[in-house]
C-alpha cells in the first residue's frame, strides 16, 4: 500500500493513517482505528458492528419468550386435557369413594 503514506486520517487532517478500514474504505490514524475480531477498523465501524447485533438480539429474544410462552401454555393446556380426558374416563364409582372426603373440607 503505498498510497497510505500520503493519506490523512479520516477524522484528524493534520495526522497521518497507519491503517485502511476495510468496511468504510477510509484511511485512519493510530488512534482512530482499532483492532476487531483479527482485523483492523475504525471506531465508527466498530460501534456500527456492534449496534446490530444488540438490536437482533432483544428482537430474537422476545420472539422466542413468546413462542415458548405459546408453547407453555399449550404444553399446560395439553396436559390438563389428558388429566380430565383421563378423570371423565374414569368409571364413576370412582368418585363416589372416600376419596375427595379428606378432613380439612369438612372442618369448615
Ligand atoms: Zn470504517
Ligand atoms: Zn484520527
Amino acid at each position: 500500500m503505498p498510497a497510505l503514506i500520503h493519506q490523512r486520517c479520516f477524522n484528524h487532517a493534520t495526522r497521518e493513517a497507519v491503517a485502511r478500514c476495510p468496511e468504510c474504505s477510509q484511511f485512519f490514524c493510530r488512534e482512530c482505528i482499532t483492532e476487531h475480531d483479527d482485523r483492523v477498523i475504525c471506531s465508527a465501524c466498530l460501534k456500527k458492528l456492534a449496534r446490530v447485533p444488540l438490536l437482533k438480539r432483544p428482537a430474537f429474544a422476545r420472539v422466542l419468550q413468546i413462542s415458548q410462552c405459546v408453547l407453555g401454555v399449550f404444553a399446560a393446556w395439553f396436559f390438563f386435557y389428558l388429566i380430565g380426558s383421563a378423570l371423565a374416563g374414569l368409571p364413576t364409582s370412582f368418585h363416589e369413594g372416600t376419596l375427595w372426603q379428606v378432613d380439612w373440607i369438612d372442618q369448615e
